[in-house]
């Protein structure tokens, strides 16, 4: 039979060194005595289920235990839950006694089934579990971990959710630019992406070659690439527009790959509102399949993540990884990996995007110059070891704070 193996901390040690790796591992020994939960609304789809496949198996490797529940709801709530998602991002909601009352009681329900009594570090994550908190004597912090693009969030909905993040311990936001008005103590932790899935793992050229012929994804011309769950906020149409205009000048072809999360009951409309733009050398998918993923963010010429709003944006991490120069709408997460003009670029409108597009396959030398500093960054900044460290000292703090209050 195979035999799994889960990733250590020690496989980072080419990229991040045997004095990090010992000291984290140093870190990780004070914390087994932890139990901790973390929640979510999708097991996947999404930067949060990826991070947290990860993350959880990292931390179990270093003897924390560390547990993932996913909360489960009918299309009626995630489609409640979705509008508070596109509101925390800036857009309307029209926030209904009925809206609250099914996200309310919806969130009771999968409180009575968690179970979460005995666990003494609970991380809920974004909005959607986010009143389970008042569901639980506490055996140790509750902490809310937000990962949406904060910048403008719908006052009304802030107001309403704004007692429950109160009863919080902490909450974690990925950039310093999303802090609020609260009286909870905020922190900051970027994400991370974590080299050895099957997304991020080194592909043989036969490997990408299969995954391409198995999609009958074209590679006679250069690969202009955007992946992305279809999501408005990605801005698909933008990159379409963009890749129109940028043929003008060069010729390629683009391809918009993108899947469903379980919590997004938008995601097959904004698919199915792009396919009359699809023509021989516009290719729109809606699959998931991470090894096409990698294998297309490796092989492009040109990775783009052209959002309105984000976050963090895991996959520019992903494709700078793979030593790309990407294309980022200058918000949010983008802000923090892209530095314009070194190792990739910021953009602000399609016209922008178009140009970029044009210049990055016509000028191979740069192009390729600009992707090792891309690789050279993520090494540096964005590699899962970061973000594991960072939930280390957050456990150690609180440690420090529970033995103070005795
Ligand atoms: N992803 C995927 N298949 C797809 C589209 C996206 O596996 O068709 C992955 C992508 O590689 C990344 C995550 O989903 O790991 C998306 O995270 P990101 O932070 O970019 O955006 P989010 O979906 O969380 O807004």
């Amino acid at each position: 039979m195979f035999t799994p193996r889960l990733t250590q901390v020690q496989d980072y040690e080419p990229y991040i060194g045997s004095e990090a790796v010992d000291r984290i591992l140093s870190k990780a020994r004070a914390f087994e005595h932890l139990h901790v939960a973390n929640v979510n609304s999708t097991y996947y789809g999404g930067g949060v289920a990826e991070l947290l496949t990860s993350l959880t198996l990292l931390m179990n490797s270093v003897g924390i235990k560390t547990g993932w529940r996913v909360i489960q709801g009918a299309p009626d709530f995630f489609s409640i839950t979705k509008k508070m998602h596109n509101a925390l991002q800036g857009g309307e909601i029209n926030l209904t006694e009925r809206k609250c009352r099914i996200y309310e009681e919806v969130i009771y329900e999968n409180a009575v089934r968690n179970h979460l009594d005995n666990h003494n570090f609970v991380i809920i994550h974004d909005p959607q579990p986010l009143p389970m908190v008042y569901h639980y004597k506490k055996r140790g912090p509750w902490v809310w971990r937000c990962h949406v693009d904060l910048t403008a969030p719908n006052r009304e909905l802030w107001n309403y959710l704004s007692p429950m993040i109160e009863k919080f311990d902490a909450v974690i936001f990925s950039l310093k630019e999303y802090r609020q008005n609260l009286k909870t103590p905020q922190l900051f932790f970027l994400p991370a992406i974590d080299p050895f899935t099957t997304i991020n793992r080194e592909l043989s050229e036969a490997e990408k070659d299969e995954r391409l012929e198995h999609h009958n994804i074209p590679t006679d011309l250069p690969l202009v690439v955007q992946v992305s769950r279809f999501d408005r906020w990605k801005d698909p149409e933008g990159v379409i527009r963009a890749f129109k205009l940028a043929r003008k000048e060069v010729d390629a072809t683009l391809v918009l790959l993108g899947n469903v999360a379980t919590d997004d009951p938008e995601g097959p409309q904004v698919y199915e509102s792009l396919l009359d733009q699809q023509e021989e050398r516009t290719i729109i998918k809606s699959v998931q399949d991470t090894a096409l993923v990698n294998a297309l963010q490796s092989r492009a010429t040109v990775v783009l993540q052209k959002s309105i709003r984000e976050g963090f944006g895991l996959t520019v991490a992903e494709a700078m990884w793979k030593g790309k120069a990407v294309i980022g709408g200058n918000v949010g997460g983008i802000r923090y990996q892209i530095d314009t003009g070194v190792n990739g670029f910021l953009v602000d409108s399609v016209e922008q995007a178009a140009e970029k597009i044009a210049w990055l396959i016509r000028n191979r030398e740069k192009r390729e110059e600009m992707g090792k500093k891309a690789k050279e960054t993520v090494k540096q900044k964005f590699l899962l070891t970061r973000l594991l460290e960072q939930y280390l000292d957050l456990f150690g703090s609180f440690e420090t704070i529970y033995r103070f209050l005795g």
